[in-house]
């Protein structure tokens, strides 16, 4: 009998992200926007797709210019901060952005430190690209003490440094003077994650790129746009990093039907983000009915909510046999509801009250 050729060794035993993917009536746990595209974006996406399926038999754009060109209006609207094309990046999903910023920064005998907890995909992608992944824990209300953030970049000198804001798991935004700490004490790579910086009260940190080539601002659509099927994510920084980002990316790894489908969404972002406003008090009201049943709740700055569940996997099952799915995020004691739409939120909440 044949055997099976061996797999890398920094790979033996290790179990691939797999957040459930289960038909019940009310999926919360995945941090997707609950409302799909209207029929009019269904409609734009149709005559866009229909128009790149007359040339599916020539490549795309490997540079996706136009789309990079629409990425940057609309982060120059959304922020007031002029960004130019050449400044943004795009691929399959901010986690293929952030495995292109590994490829080229990271990898085999370079550093990558993360705060924990946070993002798991970040430790993920750095491991997968041959990086070592250092964690530094955050304080227990999940805040970053600056003063030991600082300590841990100058003591490791990592090639690269995540700071999600708002953190996923944990909802909170990271204040300026901290960012600009981390920054000024590391060497290599600021990379921000703002996944979900549209629900945030606190501006994007696009306003630091001026002036600091090291900083990178990750982005998406698959949060606030509502549109995580069609997977694209990007990124802003100084022109230099994306032109290094070229040198890993695989050629054409943009369809010409992703694009498509991305600048239709883009031409619909007023209708697309108006859902912002109605998520974010819909996250307030989950997190005050949580707290008017007793249970302590991590402030949210993004569209999901950490709260304290002492026997989380329990009560994570029990929430499930109630048709709810949320998340168990590996934060012991803890578990994640992502907003959705006020029906849901209240099936959520119903399915807790029952519990208790
Ligand atoms: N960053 C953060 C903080 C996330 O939570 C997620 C998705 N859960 C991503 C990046 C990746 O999103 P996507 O690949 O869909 O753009």
């Amino acid at each position: 009998m044949s055997e099976l050729a061996p797999i890398r060794d920094e790979l033996v035993g290790k179990t691939p992200y797999g957040a459930p993917q289960l038909d019940v009536p009310v999926k919360l746990n995945t941090n997707e926007s609950p409302y799909g595209p209207t029929p009019e974006l269904v409609q734009e996406i149709v005559t866009a797709v229909t128009a790149a399926a007359l040339d599916l038999n020539r490549y795309p754009d490997r540079d996706a210019l136009e789309l990079r060109q629409d990425l940057a209006q609309y982060l120059t609207e959304q922020t007031g901060v002029p960004i130019v094309r050449t400044q943004v990046w795009a691929a399959n999903g901010s986690n293929e952005v952030i495995q292109h910023l590994m490829q080229a920064y990271a990898g085999p005998g370079r550093t990558v430190l993360g705060f924990e907890p946070t993002y798991s995909m970040h430790h993920t992608i750095a491991e997968s690209t041959g990086s070592q992944y250092l964690s530094v824990q955050r304080n227990p209300d999940f805040t970053l003490d600056r003063h030991q953030a600082v300590e841990a970049v100058r003591q490791h000198d990592p090639a690269v440094v995540f700071i999600c804001t708002p953190n996923n798991p944990t909802g909170l935004s990271t204040d300026l003077e901290t960012v600009l700490a981390v920054h000024d004490a590391s060497t290599g790579l600021v990379v921000l994650d703002e996944a979900y910086v549209e629900f945030s009260s606190s501006p994007s940190f696009l306003r630091l790129l001026e002036g600091r080539p090291r900083l990178v601002v990750s982005r998406t659509m698959s949060k606030a746009f509502g549109f995580a099927g069609a997977r694209l994510g990007y990124l802003a920084a100084d022109p230099r990093v994306i032109d290094s980002l070229q040198l890993v990316r695989l050629p054409y790894h943009l369809s010409s039907v992703t694009q498509a489908v991305a600048r239709a969404a883009l031409k619909h972002r007023r209708t697309l983000l108006q859902h912002v406003e109605a998520t974010k008090q819909e996250r307030d009201r989950l997190i005050s009915e949580l707290q008017a049943m007793g249970t302590e709740v991590v402030p949210s700055d993004s569209n999901f909510v950490l709260f304290k569940a002492p026997q989380a996997e329990k009560a994570w099952q029990q929430l499930l046999d109630s048709g709810v799915l949320i998340r168990d995020v590996g934060v012991r004691g803890y578990l994640r509801v992502t907003t959705g739409t006020p029906t849901e939120n209240d099936l959520f909440l119903k399915a807790v009250r029952d519990l208790m």
